[in-house]
């Protein structure tokens, strides 16, 4: 079948607003003084909608609403299995719209359609996880027989200020809003400016499932100003932040003259370990789409292979050419495997890296933009070989499709070469070895481990990073714990 290629053939999605407004207390707003943003498409870098730029004052409305909506509204008291209905309508229709929530993310982001597919069926399961985990959640109870009972009390806590970073966006939303209101909260949701689209299509979709008026509320704008207002704001009591590590340090100190509730999910550089032993075709594969799926644009990216010494030739060349294989094309063409990075600030900041490299490691694939993509913020699936550990290619976060390859001889000096790094997201290991495998999970410095695996991730599990790269867990009963007080009661008998 013949796919559609070039930009000429790419239109609009189908349903886009006309403008993007904020949702306050269950209307669509324009800013308080009327200010706008750009937004821009990742093809051709020309503005396509605008954006309501957010102030202290949008925020301080939309926290007024969620405020109020906590202390009157029925959504707090009502029963987990309400609740749990609400949600499971919520994903129903986020199912049914998921061709063109798609569409849509694609079309802002870059993001290659059939990957923006999955991470909109993804969204709809987060809120369909929290629906069935609310109902099924029992508290701790503790008897000392003839003497105590003592139990627990889970409560909500109030308005979640959630603030969400611009890869897979709306999924990444729906995994901080599904939780927040899951369990009685009410939210503010600000996301990221360069891609607000798929935002905006969440008021609709909770409407029409039954959400009350301002339980969810929407500011959109630039970080400096929403973002801060919402971290300032003295009634929001939790904030949940998905973004980089100096964003997150600059929240953390503007949110401790109010004590708030924190979750951080941070940067990374994580590595993926192959030894000798390994099923070196398995483990091509999946780091091949561990670091250039969603155009490397993952927290998780396994951005870092660490290859022992014995197969490292054969490797390195094995990867290079499955490197050149990759599609790059446009997000809307289903045969994408790689799209545009999200914007041209970011593409020049990937742009950069690759010129690093090529004074850091040995370029054997990519190194640029791909052959024929003349415009738009495409850039070839880039592999270094020979990278040294202090090079800047192995060390910061590039979040692009760019990866560095370095040998190892030894389990100790890949375990080292893996901690070696101010972050501690992900971790992927590649060995035949079982207790070889376990015993380096357990000493790696990371939040989750990966062994002969691909990225994937049951929706019960923690989620969540060490050292520079979080602070807390979300994910499964964790998530709830971060948005809920538990209060303890003690019964003498
Ligand atoms: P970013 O830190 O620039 O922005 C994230 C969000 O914070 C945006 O909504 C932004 O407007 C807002 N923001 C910026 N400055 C702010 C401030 N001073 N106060 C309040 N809010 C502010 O991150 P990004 O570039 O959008 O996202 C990419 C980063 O996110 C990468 O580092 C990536 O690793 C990380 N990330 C981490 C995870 C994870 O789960 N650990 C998941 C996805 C992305």
């Amino acid at each position: 079948t013949e796919t559609v290629t070039g930009p000429a053939e790419r239109t609009a999605p189908a349903g886009l607003p006309e403008r993007i407004q904020h949702y306050v207390d269950g209307e669509l707003v324009d800013s308080v003084d009327g200010a706008t943003f750009d937004v821009i498409d990742p093809v051709t870098n020309e503005v396509y909608i605008q954006a309501a730029a957010g102030k202290k004052d949008d925020v301080d409305r939309a926290v007024a609403a969620a405020r109020k909506a906590f202390k009157e509204g029925p959504w707090p008291g009502m029963l987990p299995r309400e609740r749990s209905r609400v949600l499971h309508r919520i994903a129903d229709i986020v199912t049914s719209r998921d061709q063109q929530l798609a569409e849509m993310e694609s079309y802002d982001s870059g993001l290659p359609i059939t990957q923006a597919l999955g991470q909109a069926r993804r969204a709809a399961e987060n809120f369909r996880f929290f629906a069935d985990l609310v109902v099924a959640q029992s508290d701790d109870t503790f008897k000392v027989p003839g003497r105590q009972i003592n139990y627990v009390n889970r409560k909500p806590i109030g308005v979640a200020g959630l603030i969400t970073p611009w890869n897979t966006p709306f999924m990444l939303e729906s995994w901080k809003i599904a939780p927040a209101i899951a369990t009685g909260n009410t939210v503010v949701l600000k996301p990221a400016e360069f891609t607000p689209l798929s935002a905006s299509l969440w008021a609709g979709i909770f409407e029409e499932a039954g959400v009350p008026q301002g339980v969810f509320n929407l500011v959109n704008g630039i970080g400096e100003e929403a973002g801060d207002a919402l971290v300032k704001h003295p009634d929001v009591p939790l904030i949940s932040f998905t973004g980089e590590s100096r964003t997150g340090q600059l929240i953390f100190a503007n949110a401790a003259p109010h004590l708030k509730g924190l979750s951080m999910e941070l940067g990374g550089k994580s590595p993926a370990v192959v030894f000798a032993d390994a099923d070196i075709e398995a483990a091509v594969d999946a780091t091949i789409f561990g670091v250039f799926s969603l155009n490397g644009e993952r927290c998780t990216a396994g951005s870092r292979i660490l290859v022992q010494r014995e197969i490292y030739d054969e490797f390195v060349e094995r990867y290079a050419a499955q490197a050149k294989r990759v599609t790059v094309g446009y997000p809307h063409d289903p045969a994408t495997e790689v799209g545009t990075l999200v914007h041209p600030e970011h593409f020049e900041k990937v742009m950069s890296y690759v010129e690093i490299g090529k004074q850091e490691g040995r370029l054997v694939a990519g190194g640029g933009r791909p052959e024929g993509f003349e415009t738009g913020n495409f850039v070839a699936p880039t592999v270094f070989a020979d990278v040294a550990p202090d090079a800047r290619i192995f060390q910061e976060e590039i979040f692009g499709p760019v990866v560095a390859i370095t040998p190892f001889d030894t389990d100790a000096e890949a375990l080292e070469l893996a901690n070696d790094t101010r972050y501690g997201l992900a971790a992927y290991v590649w060995t035949d070895d079982l207790k070889r495998a376990h015993n380096f999970a357990q000493a790696i410095e990371a939040g989750m481990v990966w062994l002969n695996s691909n990225n994937v991730r049951d929706l019960r599990t923690p989620f969540g990073g060490v050292k520079a790269s979080g602070l807390g867990h979300e994910g499964g009963y964790r998530s709830i714990d971060f948005y809920t007080d538990q209060q303890a009661v003690h019964i003498t008998l």
